[in-house]
């Protein structure tokens, strides 16, 4: 299965239904977009085996389902039939700025779920006398997490800064980190929910029903962050925390109400395959008023718009029925998906030690570039997990696996709260580096767990280096010797790297990988050592080879080349290429792109208004912006600085070399009458050589062959528009 090409495949039509459902939407009311049927619907086109294995399971579930159904007769409506089970949540925020969904925000949606679940909704109250009999109170209830999968103590709520947005159904980007996305936890342990924008803002969430064979990391329920909880950015008419309500019911193995159908689909013999709901035509929207009868239930007291599994508004929606919540204890005990969270210990916190130091991450430096950089100061990310106030603790820096660096860092850090403690300043030369930082000696006592007390990274420190610089990759290692390699995602495989066989010229380039890691937004760069150049240089060039291709219509990844004269303190884009005209591939591809030898293309970058003649220093950077592309190339980087000869730029003309072995060159410098001809004489008056221009104009270089001419003396006479110049020059062997 190749997730990178689903994705690539669904963007353009996602973002062509999501202008006419935007279009459409102007004049319509907002209202419930579930997205479950869709993304199941969709991974039948694409495994239409897997459709019929899904049928089968769901027809050998209906079959248990039945007679637990048969069972319930003898039984006093709402009893019992299962024990309480509590399944622990873990709540993925991810989003530009994630804080704008609170704990509280949290705990509100949590707070629905078990109301909904356990029928003690309020607005119960509201369920009409005919239906009141048909009320069911699940055995579900939710827990935020309180023990990680590593065992760790947790809030159940992690936030991630991200502008990764779901496209609903396989491969969703936001269920992986290597597309900006985050990773699930244990499917088997927690309902994994992730709160995130949502492509088609219309989109209220989806899950995936069970007996479907998506791959482990996907289960779970994804949701809009303006669809969650009941407070904070939950908006009207989805304020109440029922989309996780419904939603989380088809990760029970609910259908919609109506039916398997799509909403609008008109049909009586479509069914949700529960007994006590309705027979029901099409969806509700809104806020219907009771009754509604229709095609399928024409007798009062007629449909159950008012059921979970329907598509009205949060505040219209108040029951489950015993068949559904029967339904629900049914799918736990027979899919292989959900029993397993039936035991789930995720709910338990774990036991503290009293002293137990966990390195979350290294803060500082984490795969980044250090530019003019002699030291660093090693910055680490830690929680206090022991039951005792962290009073102090010895943090431990080791550079490329040389001793450690150690600092003793007092503090006064409560149990499970979280803090940035940093090192003494360590030293450290120009290259690429790792770093391993631990933690030991927690309130003076050994650590007692201490799997948990370790953190990695790389860092790379730039050098000096002179002009001209060649850089093919030719060598082994990238980042060559003073170069620096990094990106601004959390994933340090993003980094460029070196592959061989694909280059300009030689055997190797630098690969930006847009194409397996779809970091929207996210930059990955190349940086070149700082370089000397001659305060008198008259102009800075960086010339250097690429090779792009697009992925799709919508990607647009984009280079940036900025240059720095201050090594690397600040920089100054001098060069934007983006999408169409970064691309030196004609032809979208969806494949894994790798140039063609016709599809390198040169480009020269002049630095020389910024630059020559005002610094002695200059430090370039190639930067990629990830915009959901493919691979871009870069080859045969050159940086190189040319200074004119002083005469030249006193007379505004020079030839050169003199004496001369007959190569003979005339150079201009800012030169402004056009040049008619050149005349070369012996010194007996003999013309040797001779050249009329209609257009030369005052062009910077123009050769004169006096190759085949004797040595001795000779008169070179440069005839202008204006005015006629000689100049002697000896010819040697
Ligand atoms: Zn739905
Ligand atoms: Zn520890």
């Amino acid at each position: 299965m190749n997730r990178t090409f689903i994705l690539r495949y669904i963007i353009p039509l996602l973002f062509c239904f999501g202008w006419y459902a935007a279009s459409s939407q102007d004049n319509s009311i907002r209202h419930r977009g579930c997205v479950t049927g869709d993304v199941m619907e969709k991974y039948f086109q694409k495994h239409p085996q897997e459709k019929i294995a899904f049928e089968k399971r769901q027809q050998d579930f209906q079959k248990k389902y039945e007679l637990v159904r048969k069972q319930r007769q003898g039984l006093q409506a709402q009893q019992r039939v299962n024990a309480t089970v509590t399944i622990p949540v873990i709540v993925h925020i991810l989003m530009e700025d994630p804080s704008q969904v609170t704990d509280d925000q949290v705990q509100s949606q949590l707070d629905v779920l078990n109301a909904d679940y356990a029928g003690l909704n309020a607005d119960s109250v509201n369920i009409p006398a005919a239906f009141k009999s048909r009320f069911g109170k699940s055995e579900l209830r939710f827990c935020l997490a309180q023990r990680t999968p590593q065992g760790a103590p947790t809030t159940g709520i992690e936030r991630i800064t991200s502008v990764t947005k779901s496209f609903p159904g396989e491969n969703d980007p936001v269920k992986y980190s290597a597309m900006g996305g985050v990773d699930a936890w244990d499917v088997n342990k927690y309902l994994n929910i992730w709160v995130c924008e949502m492509d088609n803002e219309n989109d209220l969430g989806y899950t995936f029903m069970p007996g479907l064979g998506i791959a482990a990391g996907e289960r779970g329920f994804v949701t809009a962050y303006h669809a969650f909880g009941t407070i904070g950015s939950a908006k009207a008419p989805f304020n109440k925390g029922r989309t996780a309500t419904h939603e989380i019911g088809h990760f029970f193995n609910l259908s919609h109400i109506w039916g398997a159908n799509s909403c609008n689909v008109e049909s009586c013999s479509d069914s949700d395959n529960v007994d006590d709901t309705p027979n029901q035509y099409v969806c509700f929207f809104g806020t219907p008023e009771y009754p509604k009868t229709d095609n399928c239930t024409a007798a009062a007291p007629g449909v159950m718009f008012m059921n979970y599994m329907d598509y009205v508004d949060d505040a219209a929606m108040c029951l489950f029925t015993i068949g559904q919540t029967d339904r629900m204890a049914s799918a736990m005990n027979s899919f292989a998906e959900l029993t397993p969270l039936l035991s789930s210990n995720g709910c338990v916190p774990p036991l503290l030690y009293s002293n137990d130091v966990e390195v979350q991450r290294i803060a500082s430096p984490d795969n980044i570039i250090l530019n003019c950089a002699t030291s660093f100061t090693p910055q680490l990310l830690i929680k206090n997990i022991g039951s005792a106030t962290l009073t102090s603790v010895n943090i431990n820096t080791v550079v490329d696996g040389q001793a450690p660096s150690v600092k003793t860092v007092t503090l006064s850090l409560p149990s499970l709260q979280t803090t940035t403690i940093s090192g003494d300043a360590v030293a450290v030369s120009a290259g690429h580096h790792s770093i391993k930082i631990y933690t030991a000696l927690p309130n003076g006592s050994a650590d007692q767990f201490v799997a948990n007390d370790t953190a990695t990274s790389i860092f790379s420190v730039t050098g000096s280096t002179g002009t001209p610089l060649s850089e093919g990759f030719e060598s082994t290692a990238l980042p060559p010797q003073d170069w620096g390699i990094g990106n601004t995602s959390d994933i340090k495989e993003y980094n460029p790297v070196r592959v061989t066989g694909i280059s300009h010229s030689g055997n190797a380039s630098v690969k930006f990988d847009n194409y397996h890691y779809q970091l929207f937004g996210k930059n990955a760069i190349l940086n070149s050592p700082e370089l000397t150049i001659p305060i008198a240089a008259d102009s800075v060039k960086v010339t250097f080879w690429r090779a792009a291709a697009k992925a799709s219509l919508a990607s647009n990844d984009s280079l940036v080349v900025e240059y720095s004269t201050d090594c690397g303190q600040t920089f100054v884009a001098a060069y934007k290429k983006g999408g169409n005209d970064l691309k030196t591939k004609a032809d979208n591809t969806s494949a894994d792109y790798v140039p063609a030898a016709s599809e390198w293309v040169a480009d020269t970058l002049d630095l020389s208004p910024y630059v020559a003649g005002k610094f002695d220093k200059v430090m370039v950077r190639f930067r990629i912006i990830n915009g959901y592309g493919n691979n871009v190339y870069l080859d045969d980087i050159r940086i190189y600085s040319v200074t004119l000869p002083p005469a030249l730029k006193q007379k505004g003309y020079i030839l050169t070399p003199n004496p001369t072995t007959g190569s003979l060159v005339l150079q201009h410098y800012n030169a402004s009458t056009p040049l008619k001809a050149i005349a070369v004489f012996s010194s007996i008056g003999q013309m040797v050589w001779k050249a009329e221009y209609e257009n030369a104009g005052t062009s910077n270089y123009i050769p004169i062959n006096l190759r085949n001419v004797s040595r001795g003396i000779y008169f070179v006479k440069l005839v202008y528009s204006d005015k006629t110049i000689v100049e002697k020059i000896l010819k040697i062997d």
